[in-house]
């Protein structure tokens, strides 16, 4: 049985690597904090220090606005977006050649076009949507940070930028700042280390949650989802996060990851100060030896 406490402790010394500084709320992260949690297939949830500490989910939330576009448009958002890996940062203005459509989910563009894919009516109602959609996902009521989606919608020039790209382009139907209004709630939304590996179970274990029971999304569309993970989910750093950590995972500027073993667990590793692409060094490494001690690597051990 690992020890998540004595995995924190071991964590705790590395110094590399800085707080995200995009908008205030994020600057303003104690970059001192590291929290562990992990969710099994049988519904129990184990923490270390930290890991009820909230924090804005960020880009970890783009799994499930994917998984959430899937189901809404019964899997038509499969021609919307496309799920090849870019090699480049996660706010890239680079939108597919020839189909004008994002590259993949996990990076900004994506995220922007699935969250505008979410079903709820109008803006509210999409808000909403996506707000208990994720709620379901953590098995309980998340809330927004307000203060972050504001902060995400001002500040966000270049997620403004891409929504017009694709509007240029005629891929993105709704209007550009409703996508990023849509796009920065769903950003903003409060979790912690335990919500969050919680979260990566349900889509570890074919879209059911293991601690609520309830089906949140079919089958199909969490493997759909995982494999995406794989190859897109760390950014211009997947390949090597396949090679050393080898589990299905997304990164986030908050410093949370969230990893996906298919068919045993999810996990969350929290701790901001992040590396060149993005990712946070803790939650890195911490990764990596959860990853060795609990055998996780899908390609088999050392
Ligand atoms: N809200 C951030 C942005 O759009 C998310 C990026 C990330 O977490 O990687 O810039």
């Amino acid at each position: 049985m690992i020890d998540l406490d004595a995995l924190r402790e071991r964590l705790l010394p590395e110094r590399d690597g800085a707080v995200h500084d995009s908008i205030p709320e994020l600057a303003d992260a104690d970059p001192e904090r590291c929290g562990l949690a992990i969710a099994g297939a049988d519904g129990a949830v184990r923490r270390s220090r930290d890991a009820d500490l909230p924090f804005s989910v960020q880009s970890a939330v783009k799994p499930f606005l994917f998984a959430l576009a899937l189901l809404d448009t019964g899997g038509a958002a499969h021609d919307r977006v496309g799920i090849e890996p870019t090699g480049e940062a996660f706010d890239a203005i680079k939108l597919e050649s020839g189909t004008g459509r994002p590259p993949n989910p996990m990076v900004n563009a994506g995220a922007l076009l699935t969250a505008a894919l979410v079903d709820g009516g109008d803006a509210q109602g999409r808000a909403e949507r996506i707000r208990s959609g994720l709620s379901a996902f953590a098995g309980r009521d998340l809330v927004v940070d307000e203060d972050v989606a504001r902060s995400e919608h001002l500040l966000g020039d270049r997620n403004h930028a891409l929504a017009h790209l694709m509007r240029a382009e005629g891929t993105l139907a709704l209007e550009a700042d409703d996508a990023v209004a849509a796009y920065a709630r769903a950003c903003a939304v409060l979790v912690d280390a335990e919500a969050l590996a919680v979260m990566g179970a349900t889509l570890a274990l074919g879209g059911c949650n293991p601690v609520t029971g309830e089906r949140v999304v079919p089958t199909h569309i969490a493997r759909d989802v995982v494999s995406v993970m794989a190859s897109c989910g760390v950014y211009d750093g997947s390949g090597r996060w396949m090679r050393s950590v080898g589990v299905p995972a997304k990164s986030s500027v908050s410093g949370a990851i969230v990893l996906s073993a298919p068919g045993v667990l999810g996990a969350a590793i929290v701790s901001p100060p992040l590396d060149d692409q993005g990712t946070s060094v803790r939650g890195r490494i911490g990764s990596e030896l959860l990853s060795a001690e609990l055998g996780l690597h899908l390609f088999g051990a050392d």
